[in-house]
């Protein structure tokens, strides 16, 4: 890589994280807080405690995931009999009846995407605190990839959204979601924070720290 390539920290550069206006950065004492010369916003070179913050967030997900995963996503009743299912027992439910598309979905979107986001998140933060210099243009892609996908990952429950009011129209069953429903959004919502913690410039810094 060419050196003749100076990041704005490099150059004593920031940008306001609100107003995007480009300011030299000052020379404090390390208490003293820099502060946008425009809309007067805090200014930091990286985002604060980044590493920290991230990994806080990442390991609540984590524990939020069990329940989410243990506890049953829909309560349904019909003629008297009341069924719970989880998230896994749903997509088998579906595999059986035939609806491969739906367990697919459900499967993928509640399972397999918050699994690999999860790994991504602990191999980029592992990879930035080891100050690994190994391919750092893969690392970025991976990342944007997890920020990219973070919107995505409410589709389980729309779909117990949609199934509950289809339930409900059809009127021959009562459906209800379950109390992995709450916990399922709280990890979507914690890995997507975690995610918009994590500075990828931090990447970078190591790469450039090793030249
Ligand atoms: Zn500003």
């Amino acid at each position: 890589m060419s050196k003749s390539l100076l990041s704005a920290k490099e150059l004593g550069l920031v940008s306001c994280h609100d107003c995007h206006l480009l300011s030299r950065w000052p020379n404090l004492a390390s208490d003293q807080t820099a502060n946008c010369p425009r809309c007067g916003c805090a200014l930091h070179q990286r985002k604060p405690n980044s590493i920290a913050r991230t990994w806080a967030l990442l390991i609540a997900a984590i524990i939020l995931y069990i329940p989410a995963n243990l506890l049953p996503m829909t309560i349904t009743s019909a003629l008297g009999t009341v069924s719970e299912d989880t998230i896994m027992s749903g997509v088998i439910y579906f595999v059986q009846s035939g609806s491969w598309e739906i367990a697919l979905v459900i499967f993928t979107a509640s399972v397999f995407v918050p699994f690999m986001k999860f790994l991504i998140l602990i191999y980029l933060l592992l990879s930035v605190q080891f100050k690994s210099i190994k391919r750092p243009k893969d690392r970025t892609v991976l990342y944007r990839v997890t920020e990219a996908v973070g919107r995505w990952s409410m589709v389980d429950v729309y779909v117990v959204t949609i199934l509950v009011a289809l339930v409900k129209l059809g009127m021959l069953a009562e459906i209800e979601a379950g109390p992995a429903a709450f916990y399922f959004a709280s990890v979507v919502v914690s890995t997507m924070v975690a995610a918009e913690s994590f500075d990828p410039r931090l990447i970078w810094d190591v790469v450039e720290e090793d030249e």
